[in-house]
């Protein structure tokens, strides 16, 4: 293993490295800083979040750039605001010592005026989103005739988030002569077709596997219904007291829910998605990188730009539309050396996809069964008496108290006491999960009676695709265009060559039929025609068929038996009864749930 010096770097980036504390280099590091500084040869690199990708590409640049000369010289483009301000911050980091380097990042949703008067000033390393520095290309404020190095990071999900066309333009915007950097965690066909059609001759490094996922991590999956989906996830959070997790949905409206429901039900969580203000978006990150609250459930997007190492558990309360998101989604935990479990949550339907992940990642799933609520209280009780085996007494201030409290259980022998003791919490407990059902079984019955899950999407085709120069973003904008309702929720989309699919809610499924056909839309002078597909059992393209009637859909699960001790279904105003009468404490740190003032 090389230190920092030996890749090539000089004394001043070494002793900021040292300031941050990096002692050695990554794999990633240490394949691409002596790649990029003795090689003006493109760069194809296959690297996660999490591998020191940032530092493997900015480190080389500082050490190469002319600190003398105020042009631009190297743009990097980022696909979130989140992670261009980290990228940003890093390099700020990494050059604190190289006091004539200025970085400007730029992002949209912030003053465009400000960070043209950055610019105007001289910035050699211009880090921005997709869109926003497209506009400064536009308005002319950002040159980049001078470039010499464009790093694509995460150039999947730029293309994942509809940013070909801007990227296509920052491209043709830099010279020829320039080095491109591009780095992907996974590399489908979009990126393939990047790195084909603007790079030459690129140098392929791997900060491991191909697509693989972290060896750091192990991939859990639990066979759940629709009905036992939300409390298969709260066993897992309370058989995992010191759970630190990011929970993924694949919709927004689905990211509110389950934090709600988790709020409610006294869990330390929040929520990140798009319809939350930026404002917003900082507070919840910012108290789960302080982890005033531990699990965090969240979009893939809203979470992109969040950078945290420790995380116990990402967990998969549903599969993302896009496969390849999955490696993105576990990539987030076994990070810098530590281990980490990715969990999928897996109805029957969805099982089959299962085997397509372990085949990118080059990993096996384990099959893992709910835990029982006797799992759950033992564990929670061996929890308590390793922390009371840790508690330090703070003799200074209880001794005062001490001796009242002797002569109150004089009486009371050791076991005794430990019992009673033991038993303040172990009660609450055995009364939570008293009479508790097994879930594992409940999922096999449900599915045994051949019940469907309730998806509350419907999947509609579209004459258009990826010929038609139709993208996701564009996909978005026809159907909002079409005025279907303020509240329409958009849910999978599939761009194929001369078609494509998408799913809006249940609730839409009528209006949009009705607003296509009324509106006759066309795209790009093709005229477009919607119907409604039936899912197909693999869960992938679909099969059309005809015009349902206008009405409602009965995808739910009907009424449920009384005695039934499972909780998905009710109504939220149902849950709260559910606590054990005794655990009006839980909010402040009963079992399996965390203080908030942590
Ligand atoms: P990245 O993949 O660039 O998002 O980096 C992941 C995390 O690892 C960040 O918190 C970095 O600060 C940290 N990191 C990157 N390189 C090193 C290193 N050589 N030693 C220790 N930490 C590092």
């Amino acid at each position: 293993m090389s230190t920092f010096l030996e890749l090539g770097l000089k004394e001043p980036i070494n002793k900021a490295l040292t300031d941050l504390g990096y002692e050695k280099p990554t794999v990633i590091q240490e394949k691409a800083i002596p790649q990029i500084i003795t090689s003006t040869d493109d760069l194809k690199a296959f690297a996660q979040t999490g591998t020191g990708k940032t530092a493997a590409f900015s480190l080389p640049i500082l050490e190469l750039l002319d600190e003398g000369n105020s042009n631009v010289q190297a743009i990097i483009l980022s696909p979130t605001r989140e992670l261009a301000v980290q990228i940003g911050n890093n390099i700020k980091d990494f050059s604190k010592y190289q006091k004539n380097v200025k970085v400007t990042t730029v992002y949209g949703g912030s003053s465009i005026e400000d960070q043209i008067r950055s610019l105007k000033k001289g910035s050699q390393i211009v880090v921005g989103t997709p869109g926003r520095t497209v506009d400064l290309i536009n308005r002319r404020a950002l040159k980049l005739g001078n470039v010499q190095w464009l790093v694509l990071d995460e150039a999947d999900e730029m293309l994942n988030m509809g940013f070909k066309e801007e990227l296509d333009k920052v491209l043709e915007a830099t010279p020829e002569t320039k080095q491109t950097l591009l780095f992907s965690a996974t590399f489908p066909r979009e990126v393939e077709a990047i790195a084909k059609n603007y790079m030459t001759k690129p140098v392929e490094i791997t900060s491991g596997e191909k697509n693989s996922g972290s060896v750091n991590v192990s991939h859990e999956y639990y066979a759940v219904t629709e009905r036992t989906r939300y409390p298969a996830l709260k066993r897992i959070a309370d058989l995992n007291p010191d759970i630190y997790a990011i929970i993924f949905c694949r919709t927004r409206r689905e990211t509110q829910e389950v934090a709600d429901n988790l709020i409610k039900d006294g869990y330390s969580a929040d929520a990140l998605h798009g319809d939350l203000s930026q404002a917003q978006r900082d507070s919840v990150m910012g108290k789960f990188r302080k982890k005033t609250i531990q699990i965090l459930v969240a979009t893939d997007v809203a979470a992109r730009g969040l950078d945290v190492n420790e995380l116990t558990h990402v967990i998969n309360h549903k599969l993302p539309d896009q496969i390849e998101n999955y490696t993105h989604r576990s990539g987030r935990t076994g990070r810098a050396g530590n281990k980490g479990i990715s969990i999928v949550l897996v109805n029957g339907k969805e099982k089959g996809k299962l085997r397509v992940i372990e085949r990118i990642i080059k990993q096996k799933f384990i099959e893992t069964k709910v835990p029982s609520g006797k799992e759950i209280v033992e564990n929670q009780l061996m929890n308590l008496i390793d922390k009371v085996q840790k508690t330090e007494v703070n003799e200074s201030e209880i001794n005062e108290f001490l001796p009242t409290i002797y002569e109150k259980l004089k009486d009371l022998d050791r076991e005794a006491l430990i019992q009673k003791f033991v038993s303040l919490e172990f009660n609450t407990m055995l009364a939570y999960y008293e009479n508790a059902k097994d879930l594992n079984d409940l999922a096999s019955r449900d599915n045994s009676r051949g019940r469907s899950s309730s998806e509350n999407m419907s999947r509609f085709f579209i004459n258009i695709g990826r010929k038609d120069k139709l993208n996701p973003a564009k996909l978005i904008g026809l159907i909002n265009d079409q005025n279907i309702g303020d509240k329409i929720e958009i849910g999978a989309i599939d761009i194929l060559d001369t078609f494509s699919f998408f799913e809006v809610d249940n609730n839409f499924e009528d209006k949009t039929l009705e607003a296509f056909a009324t509106n006759q839309p066309d795209f790009d002078g093709r005229s477009v025609n919607v119907e409604i597909t039936k899912k197909d059992r693999s869960g992938g393209g679909g099969k059309r068929r005809g015009k349902k009637p206008f009405g409602k859909k009965d995808g739910g699960f009907g009424r449920r038996r009384s005695s039934d001790n499972s909780d998905s279904g009710r109504k939220r105003s149902d849950r709260r009864s559910e606590r054990p009468k005794n655990s009006g404490d839980r909010k402040s740190g009963g079992f399996g749930r965390r203080r908030r003032e942590r």
